[in-house]
């Protein structure tokens, strides 16, 4: 195996690990990351986190240390991308012109944001939210007393008017759905989300359809279709995402909502595998297919995809979880909620920051929402993956602890 080289596209979190977890695995040949961002890997959620407000640096947020990698003789080549896959010749061609040889590929390319298309969208002084680099350039805009301008109410537009309010600006949100996190979440956490940022002085408007970017006087303003506009500053649009599967695709690889690869994250090539963001994988928990946008996931599936190459193939069957800090608040996230028929709220989710909500399916939990309660969250979990079922009188009652609920 010495003489074998993997190639590993995307030097994400998905990247990162699966570099690292082959040489758990006990790959002995070449590794060589190719990423076109330009820097090491990098923890991803501090950038609408930490990394905005300025109280970490990009070298504080690295995965691992440039010297990590060293002693693991993992190499990398950044600041390229790739531009085709030859499979019949098993090559990447990357944008630069050069040509590399694998034996195995690794495609963990992770998505890239959805763009407004309206007029304006290209101004000056509006951003998406997803690279160190666009953080960089809000950085230079989010100014005390300022206004900002954020197009979308999900996780990532939420947080963001967490820091920026933190930061003093003058900050609004608009959503074109007729509440916040409605993707995502039931309405009750929707509410809850709506109450916190308005108490915080975040302006929080649904159901508002954005049609243009006027720049007038050297401001912007973001106009809607109800004839409403909002100048700003700074505007940043947070939309969603959509899978990196193009180069994939091109090269005849099997595609659906993502990169599509089986539960041992193989793709329809034996020789490539993907994991991530871009893969849309079988996911045997919920018996279909799915793609994830988490760091759990990237992580997880990456140890999977590694596992697979080094021959020693385990399923992927990990609960997906998932996390959310905004002002105070701890959000953890187990499980998917899609198809629950009813709810039980545990703690004070009206006037409070601390309470969970469990999404049930008959008397089993199939997801919990957690805010601030590490404990709900855990043994949350544990319900789920142990497919208990509950009371829920029980569930609601404070009173009642969490351990007691598993046990009994
Ligand atoms: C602002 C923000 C906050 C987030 N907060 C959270 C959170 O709180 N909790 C959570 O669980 N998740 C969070 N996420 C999601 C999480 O970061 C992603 O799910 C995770 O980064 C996915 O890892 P990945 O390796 O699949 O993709 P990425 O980390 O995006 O890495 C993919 C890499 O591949 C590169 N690439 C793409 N195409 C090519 C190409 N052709 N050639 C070379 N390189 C290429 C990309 O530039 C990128 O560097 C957040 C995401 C963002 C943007």
């Amino acid at each position: 195996m010495l003489d074998k080289t993997c190639i590993i596209i995307g030097a994400g979190h998905s990247g990162a690990q699966l570099s690292v977890s082959l040489r758990q695995e006990c790959w002995e040949g070449r590794i060589i990351v190719v990423g076109d961002e330009g820097a090491l890997p990098y923890h991803r959620p501090p950038l609408s986190k930490a990394y905005l407000a300025g109280t970490k640096e990009l070298s504080n947020i690295l995965l691992r240390p440039a010297s990590f990698y060293e002693k693991q003789n993992i190499e990398f080549n950044l600041g390229v991308g790739l531009a085709a896959i030859n499979r019949a010749d098993k090559t990447v061609t990357l944008n630069n012109g050069d040509i590399l040889n694998y034996d195995k590929l690794a495609l963990t390319l992770g998505s890239r944001v959805r763009k407004l298309t309206i007029p304006g969208s290209d101004l000056a002084g509006i951003s998406y939210l997803k690279t160190a680099k666009d953080v960089d350039y809000i950085k230079t805009l989010a100014k005390p007393d300022k206004k900002a301008v954020i197009i979308g109410g999900g996780y990532i537009g939420l947080e963001t008017a967490a820091v920026l309010r933190k930061l003093g600006m003058d900050v609004t949100v608009l959503e074109m759905m007729p509440r916040v996190l409605e993707r995502v979440t039931a309405p009750q956490l929707s509410e809850f989300y709506t109450r916190v940022h308005t108490e915080e002085g975040v302006n929080v408007v649904t159901e508002v359809i954005v049609s243009s970017i006027e720049a007038k006087d050297n401001l912007n303003s973001v106009v809607c279709t109800n004839g409403n506009s909002y100048p700003a500053e700074l505007i940043i649009v947070g939309v969603g995402v959509l899978p990196n599967q193009e180069i994939a695709e091109k090269a005849g690889l099997a595609v659906g909502n993502g990169i599509e690869v089986n539960e041992f994250a193989c793709t329809s090539d034996p020789d490539i595998v993907a994991s991530g963001d871009c893969a849309w994988h079988y996911n045997p928990i919920y018996k279909k297919y799915l793609r994830l946008e988490s760091v759990q996931n990237a992580t997880d599936q990456a140890k999977t995809a590694a596992a697979y190459i080094c021959d020693k193939s385990v399923a992927y069957n990990t609960l997906p979880w998932f996390w959310s800090d905004q002002y105070d608040m701890k959000l953890q996230i187990a499980g998917l909620s899609q198809g629950y028929d009813s709810l039980v709220v545990r703690g004070d989710i009206k006037h409070g920051r601390r309470f969970a909500v469990f999404y049930l399916l008959g008397k089993k939990v199939i997801a919990v929402d957690a805010v601030n309660s590490p404990a709900e969250f855990m043994i949350g979990k544990k319900l789920i993956i142990e497919n208990i079922t509950i009371d829920e009188a029980k569930l609601a009652n404070l009173g009642v602890s969490m351990k007691e609920i598993l046990t009994s």
